[in-house]
């Protein structure tokens, strides 16, 4: 069950985001499981080709794949040395696999800021700055407890020693990196390396995709002055990271309006403007390297969530260890040649059902059935 966390300062916007995407239709399908949690949104991941294969197979259930949004409030300047809330609200970070960094780009004299004047770069830079921090202590942690172990193996030593050496030297080689200034994620790390890494969750390891919140009027004619050095800053320290602006007062009274018939209206009004949502919730989905299988039947229509790269063994046990356990072989549709064939029987006439084996990887939009010795 994967999480994003609502990261930035106080007074961005993020509890205006997190309560709009919570009264939002992403999240009003219906989620199978109860207990929503007040600080956790379940969202529909939102796919055309569900809706498609919804609307041709006609089934009693459509279930969308979710995503996890948490709010996390609470990050001030010097946080990582205990400011505020500080520590525990970063430690509340390390336990989502990404980041939805919120970053206040509307003016309005009403709203303080609490650093003074709205400054978008200089906000996400201490943002980032204690993430980073938090990241040095941590790894400091672990070269102070280990340090003096190493030192005392001296060169040689059994294969288990020289294990711990070498995890010992990418930590120290890690915290070298983060203390200039850098964030974990963008490093070039050898695969021996990334697997130390993975043992330590690290804040600036997460993926982050970057909320513009900006005033109704900058979203409406997309146009807002601090965007362009915004975009530079990630540009220049990020590089490859999403920038998404979006209106906390435009999603609010968006989200607030119940009948689809006055959205619509409202929209409308405001010259065919869309919610930022889908597009914000698919790109986060996105960013922790996820894709969608499905399966498709007279009972239910439902994506699936998989790691990009997973093999038809590892997609299977998204749905029950027992059938990737003994999983036989897999019928395959390509997304596209059934919509091309128009229906199951045409594509199967057409002979365009593939046969896969169970190490063969599965693909982005993939149809499966998982044929099982069960
Ligand atoms: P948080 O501390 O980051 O969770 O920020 P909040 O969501 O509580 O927002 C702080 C203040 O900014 C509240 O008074 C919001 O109503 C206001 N606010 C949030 N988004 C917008 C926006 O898009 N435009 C304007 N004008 N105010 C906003």
């Amino acid at each position: 069950n994967l999480k994003i966390g609502v990261v930035g300062l106080p007074n961005v916007g993020k509890s205006t985001f997190f309560n709009a995407i919570t009264h939002s239709s992403v999240a009003a399908e219906n989620y199978p499981f109860c207990t929503i949690d007040p600080e956790e949104s379940r969202v529909a991941v939102p796919d055309e080709r569900l809706d498609w294969l919804n609307a041709q197979y006609k089934p009693g259930a459509r279930i969308p794949a979710y995503l996890a949004v948490i709010d996390i409030a609470g990050l001030v300047k010097g946080a990582a040395e205990g400011q505020g809330l500080g520590n525990a609200f970063l430690s509340h970070i390390s336990s989502v696999d990404g980041i939805f960094h919120v970053v206040r780009a509307f003016a309005d004299p009403d709203v303080v800021h609490v650093e003074g004047e709205v400054e978008p770069v200089r906000d996400l830079a201490i943002i980032h700055n204690e993430l980073r921090l938090k990241d040095v202590a941590m790894l400091n942690k672990y070269i102070d407890a280990n340090q003096r172990n190493i030192e005392r193996m001296g060169s040689g030593g059994s294969v288990d020693d020289r294990k711990r050496k070498d995890d010992f030297a990418t930590i120290v080689k890690v915290r070298d990196w983060v203390q200039a200034g850098n964030d974990v994620r963008k490093g070039d790390w050898s695969n021996r390396e990334i697997e130390v890494i993975n043992t330590q969750y690290l804040l600036t390891a997460k993926p982050v995709t970057y909320l513009a919140n900006v005033s109704e009027k900058d979203y409406l004619r997309k146009k807002n002055k601090f965007l362009p050095a915004i975009k530079k800053w990630i540009d220049e320290n990020n590089p490859g990271d999403k920038l998404i602006p979006f209106s906390g007062a435009f999603e609010t009274a968006l989200a607030a309006i119940e009948d689809p018939q006055a959205q619509a209206a409202f929209l409308a009004e405001r010259g065919g403007a869309a919610s930022a949502f889908p597009k914000i919730i698919t790109t986060g989905y996105d960013s922790l390297h996820l894709m969608h299988f499905f399966t498709a039947g007279e009972k239910e229509v439902r994506a699936w969530t998989c790691r990009k790269g997973a093999k038809m063994t590892e997609a299977a046990r998204s749905i029950h260890n027992d059938i990737a356990d003994s999983l036989i072989q897999v019928d395959v549709m390509r997304f596209e040649d059934l919509k091309a064939a128009g229906s199951e029987a045409d594509l199967k006439a057409a002979g365009k059902l593939i046969i896969r084996g169970k190490d063969a990887r599965i693909e982005d939009g993939d149809i499966v059935y998982f044929r099982s010795g069960q």
